[in-house]
């Protein structure tokens, strides 16, 4: 068994789908920070996406399983598909620290537009006490922690991948190939229970 001081990645997201985006953001920040593992958590209902048409949960967390399957390092987490409601980040750490146990430092991965917004994120200061957070890069985003409490944000550099959910589901809808933006098999997966069609 693990020790229970491992350091914990933890990358929240939609993953509608899982992109390499996510993928390079995790191994990135996984060894710059030494990380034991990082552990994708695919949220329940995404409140900040109301409005919007979301796969079903089971999809998001199968292609995530789909995507992480070979990396030793890489977990994924049901417990935002499985809490009732909308997810909230505060949650997600809630439960993955009992999980992991008292002893475990958690980081929580953010790409740069949600970091930008992360202070409309419900109960921000309990989340900055549960976990550090690490703001990634991202393409056509400013990286920028001027709007949050100081030390509870590293930013880190990570290789520029301009690749977006929104515009991979865009893509399968105009039957444009989303080959080596997603992982293969997630190319299959979509078009196994033809999402976005
Ligand atoms: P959508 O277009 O549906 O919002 P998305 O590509 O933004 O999808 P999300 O599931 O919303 O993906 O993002 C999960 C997390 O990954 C967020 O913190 C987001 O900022 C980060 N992220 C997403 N894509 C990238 C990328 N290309 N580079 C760096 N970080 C990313
Ligand atoms: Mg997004």
């Amino acid at each position: 068994m693990a020790d229970d001081t491992r350091r914990i990645g933890i990358m929240g997201g939609t993953f509608d789908p899982i992109h390499h985006g996510h993928l390079v953001a995790a191994s990135e920040v996984a060894n710059r920070f030494a990380l034991d593992e990082v552990v994708f958590v695919p949220t329940g209902e995404p409140w900040q996406k109301a409005e919007v048409a979301v796969s079903p949960a089971e999809d998001r967390y199968l292609m995530t399983v789909i995507a992480t399957a070979s990396n030793p390092q890489f977990h994924v987490s049901r417990v935002d598909i499985d809490r009732d409601g909308p997810t909230y980040t505060v949650d997600t750490l809630r439960d993955l620290r009992a999980e992991y146990g008292p002893k475990a430092q958690l980081f929580f991965i953010t790409g740069a537009d949600a970091l930008q917004k992360m202070l409309s994120w419900k109960d921000t200061d309990l989340m900055f006490e549960m976990a550090h957070f690490i703001g990634v890069t991202r393409p056509g985003f400013a990286l920028s922690d001027d709007h949050l409490p100081a030390d509870t944000v590293s930013l880190v550099q990570v290789p520029a991948m301009a690749i977006s959910s929104t515009d991979c589901r865009a893509r399968v809808a105009m039957g444009k190939p989303v080959w080596y933006l997603v992982p293969d098999g997630v190319v299959q997966y979509i078009a196994k229970r033809r999402l976005y069609k």
